[in-house]
């Protein structure tokens, strides 16, 4: 693993103030069990689990709990983290936070990293803060670049389509960003199969192609089976599932009850689970699933996020995390993400 040191003061015995100059530097096994996935026809390739910051890297987040976070994540060769302007709470605080730990200690690794961030959602008041036009997505990108100390992300995502905009305009940000260097490379998020058509589309015909759709995908949300990954992958694009874990439903946390440190307990708002969402018919599913789990040798985390990658359309799926400990657990999920055709069926009879 890799070492972390601050910049700490301390006060010696002769009762001067010494200054003991530290720094992080990562583990030289970061590359050792990590897969690397292809966007689709792209060049570019991520690895197939990366880190999402929406929760636990918000302003009443234990600052140094997110650096170890992180830490982990990259010392595991987690090279992509993904962000978006409104991820906190508060809305900002995400960015501010994965900020100042890449100022501080993975700034020389940004050849070594994706980072991505998006804009869409409501993100402050008037008529220009929210949706698709010129005037939100080119404001909230240079917001984003200034709380990350960063000259460009690596993918601008328009994270939701917005009806009231035309599909032209959005796309047109979407392109003037990346000749302005301000982003590698666009994606899009949470647009439909058909929308997505049109996207590619447009964008093909203003030279910057479509790289990459994010969509909720997980073994209890299959929205992105009706017509999406197949749109995904005849046009070479690639796919990035959230989610993946149902924000924890798909583990083992909640079997025997509500944890007080878990998301459910925490009432964070902002579209995190509650506990109204932790029902009976939903939980008794988990139950089955984790016994087909435990016959694979792994954990129910492990298993929903292998579910996820058997896929090859798949390019990479985003977990999130509340402690180091669940991202190194949920790599482990890679040794595995075979499944017999017996193992398949008995899930899907689950599901139904
Ligand atoms: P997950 O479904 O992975 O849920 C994350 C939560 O699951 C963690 O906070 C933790 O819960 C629990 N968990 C994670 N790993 C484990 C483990 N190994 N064992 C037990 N519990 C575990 O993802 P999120 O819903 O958080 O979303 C992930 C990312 O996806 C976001 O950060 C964001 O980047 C992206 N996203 C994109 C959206 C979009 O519209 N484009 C929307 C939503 C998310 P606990 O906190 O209880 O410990």
């Amino acid at each position: 693993m890799g070492t972390c040191f601050r910049l700490i003061m301390y006060r010696s015995s002769c009762n001067s103030v010494s200054l003991q100059a530290m720094f992080y530097s990562a583990s030289e096994k970061r590359y050792g069990s990590m897969q690397y996935r292809r966007c689709g026809k792209n060049g570019l390739k991520l690895p197939a689990i990366s880190l999402g910051l929406w929760h636990n890297f918000g302003a009443l987040d234990d600052f140094e709990k997110c650096r170890k976070i992180i830490h982990t994540a990259f010392d595991n060769g987690i090279t992509h983290f993904d962000l978006a302007n409104n991820y906190g709470p508060p809305a900002g605080a995400a960015e501010e936070t994965f900020g100042k730990i890449f100022q501080e200690d993975i700034k020389r690794y940004r050849d070594e990293i994706i980072l991505s961030t998006k804009a869409g959602y409501g993100m402050w008041s008037g008529p220009y803060g929210d949706g698709g036009s010129k005037k939100y997505l080119i404001a909230s990108l240079d917001q984003s670049l200034k709380r990350m100390g960063l000259d460009y992300v690596d993918i601008f995502y328009h994270h939701r389509p917005d009806p009231e905009t035309p599909l032209e305009e959005t796309m047109a940000v979407l392109d003037l960003i990346v000749r302005q260097g301000k982003a590698l490379y666009v994606g899009i998020s949470n647009y439909s199969a058909l929308e997505t058509q049109k996207a590619i589309k447009v964008l093909n015909s203003l030279g910057t192609p479509l790289l990459i759709h994010q969509v909720k995908y997980s073994m209890l949300v299959r929205g992105a089976e009706d017509g999406l990954l197949d749109v995904v992958q005849k046009n070479g694009i690639g796919c990035i599932a959230f989610s993946s874990l149902a924000q924890g439903i798909l583990t083992n946390k909640y079997l025997s009850g509500i944890p007080g440190d878990s998301r459910a307990a925490s009432e964070r708002g902002n579209g995190a689970l509650e506990k109204s969402g932790l029902t009976e018919p939903v939980l008794s599913k988990v139950r089955e699933l984790n016994e087909i789990a435990k016959q694979r040798g792994q954990s129910m985390a492990q298993m929903a996020l292998a579910w996820i990658l058997k896929d090859e359309r798949m390019t990479s799926l985003i977990i999130g995390a509340s402690k180091p400990e669940q991202v190194t657990d949920s790599i482990q999920s890679l040794k595995n993400c075979r499944f017999s055709d017996e193992e398949l069926e008995s899930i899907e009879r689950i599901l139904k």
